[in-house]
């Protein structure tokens, strides 16, 4: 009998890709939706990329659970060997309230933790973010962010989303060292993630891309943002379970850093009837429909700032070879196009 992981927020963009590299790496899988009703969205979503569907309900399963909710969680992870724990809100548009999205993000990931501690699972992998790393100002002699950094509540570039990340994984490294010192934990830190979804319902991740894609911008800001593919995202968090190396580790997915004009230049070469514009607004422009416009508000701290994302140590732990940023965003690019 194989090893069984419980993966939380199975119905998610990076949590199917997951499912699809445990599946085929041989795991079981016992995945929590909010919804039962997801269960055969989610099968059908993988099943096209398993090397084998055959007693794929019995390898996959699913209990529902929501992050906000004590019902259901007790025993529920009774059996598995390891949780993946990827539910997290991650909202279309920041809330109005941090409490809707902190909360939920903090105490689930609690919930989680307590539920695989009550199994006797010792390994967990958390699915947390770049946002957890690289809000907060670059340290002095620094070109990039890397795991040692830490983002800050209030700086200028942080939102209620990251601060949802950054403190649901600050609970999850307290608990482990006040509660649970024979857990071990390693957290996943992507940037933008990026690339093929397994079906139309891809959520926020995409977001960027479906705007650049529907070409309803007359330009592109002056705004940029490190890049990884759902792929490397989804092989990073198995290889951890294989990994002791990377225990106790925080490490961050990134590939590269690309300009939002340099993704539309590389969507509108492929899709050119798109009407896709990549001229650069000046920033005066864009602070102006930041008036109007919440999604354009929430960058006009980060105009004409990179943000660079170390992947040196995703490498040495975990021997990736990142798929290129520009592949990462065409793979997207068709996804929204068979999609829309
Ligand atoms: P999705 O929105 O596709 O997935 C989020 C998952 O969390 C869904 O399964 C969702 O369930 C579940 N979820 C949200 N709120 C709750 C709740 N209250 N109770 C139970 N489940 C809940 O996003 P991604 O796949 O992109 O994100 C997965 C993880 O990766 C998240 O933790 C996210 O913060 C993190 N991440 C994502 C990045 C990205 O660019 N995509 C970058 C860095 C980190 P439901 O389907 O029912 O809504």
């Amino acid at each position: 009998m194989s090893d069984t992981v419980f993966l939380t927020g199975a119905s998610g963009f990076i949590a199917k890709h997951i499912i699809v590299e445990l599946l085929n790496a041989g795991y079981q899988v016992r995945g929590s939706v909010r919804s039962l009703k997801r269960s055969d969205e989610v099968r059908a979503a993988v099943s096209p990329l398993l090397e084998s569907v055959e007693g794929l309900d019995e390898r996959l399963t699913f209990v529902a659970l929501d992050l906000g909710k004590d019902d259901g969680w007790d025993g529920v992870m009774d059996g598995c060997s390891a949780l993946l724990h990827t539910a997290s809100p991650f909202p279309l548009q920041q809330p109005k309230s941090d409490d809707e999205i902190i909360k939920p993000a903090v105490e689930g990931t609690l919930r989680a933790l307590k539920a695989a501690q009550a199994a006797g699972i010792k390994r967990v992998v958390l699915t947390s973010s770049a946002v957890a790393v690289m809000y907060g100002d670059l340290p002095a002699g620094k070109a990039m962010y890397d795991e040692d950094d830490w983002s800050e509540d209030f700086h200028p570039t942080q939102n209620p989303y990251g601060r949802s990340k950054t403190r649901a994984e600050r609970a999850a490294w307290d608990f482990v060292a006040s509660d649970a010192p024979n857990m071990r934990l390693t957290t996943i830190n992507p940037v933008l993630v990026t690339g093929p979804a397994l079906d139309g319902n891809y959520g926020t991740s995409l977001q960027v891309i479906e705007r650049i894609y529907s070409g309803k911008d007359p330009m592109q800001p002056r705004f940029g943002i490190p890049v990884v593919d759902v792929r490397d995202v989804a092989a990073m968090h198995v290889k951890a379970l294989s990994t002791p190396e990377s225990e106790g580790m925080r490490i961050l997915a990134t590939e590269g850093f690309l300009w939002m004009a340099d993704m539309a230049r590389l969507i509108k070469d492929a899709h050119p009837n798109q009407g896709i514009k990549d001229r650069v607004a000046p920033d005066f422009l864009i602070k102006l429909m930041g008036l109007f416009d919440q999604d354009v508000r929430t960058i006009i701290p980060q105009l004409g700032q990179p943000k660079r994302v170390s992947n040196a140590r995703a490498k040495e732990v975990f021997g990736m070879t990142f798929i290129p940023a520009a592949e990462s965003i065409l793979a997207s690019a068709e996804t929204i196009a068979a999609n829309s």
